[in-house]
């Protein structure tokens, strides 16, 4: 028990020592971990309980992630999950995103930056929706020099070329702090 993370089954103490909290059961003799997780000792109580962990990188319904752009078709997006509730994940998870519904030519561009709801899983493909305001283009260029570009209503506008553009934006578009991203 050098790190205190458990895997379900792992022995976090003796029932004389600790009683048992979320995520753990007591075999008789000791505390365990039912899940893949962190320990958490209430030294007050005595109660050890784990804190449960994503380690798949898999999103859930309902999360938030972030992800680029890898694909643009004529009725749907594909995203490259880079963070999953702001949790950065390696897992190079894609999701897809119907966006025919928008009377837009451009919801999003390949290697635009967007913000996602995972709606489902449905045979083995991740779904997820950019509807609501939060939701849609964090970052972006412009199509035609590359430059940078500003908001204006539901379009962009390039600051270099003063090419306009259309993008379902998020409503946190141009917030560069909410997280970093390629590190
Ligand atoms: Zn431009």
């Amino acid at each position: 028990m050098s790190d205190n993370k458990t895997i379900p089954g792992d022995k976090i103490g003796i029932i004389e020592e600790y009683e048992s909290g979320k995520n753990t059961f007591e075999d008789g003799h000791n505390v365990r971990a039912t899940v893949i997780g962190t320990v958490e000792i209430d030294k007050k109580s005595r109660i050890a309980q784990v804190q449960n962990i994503r380690t798949s990188g898999i999103p859930e319904v309902d999360d938030v992630v972030i992800g680029t752009v890898a694909a643009v078709m004529s009725s749907m997006i594909a995203v490259s999950i880079n963070y999953v509730n702001n949790i950065r994940t390696k897992s190079n998870v894609e999701c897809i995103c119907q966006t025919r519904h928008f009377r837009r030519k451009n919801i999003a561009l390949v290697n635009d930056i967007v913000a996602l709801r995972i709606t489902a899983h449905k045979n083995g493909t991740i779904h997820a929706s950019i509807n609501e305001p939060e939701f849609g283009v964090l970052f972006t260029k412009c199509k035609k020099c590359g430059g940078s570009v500003i908001p204006m209503r539901d379009a962009i506008k390039c600051t270099e070329c003063n090419w306009i553009d259309e993008r379902k934006l998020s409503n946190n578009f141009g917030k560069n702090d909410f997280i970093k991203l390629g590190e």
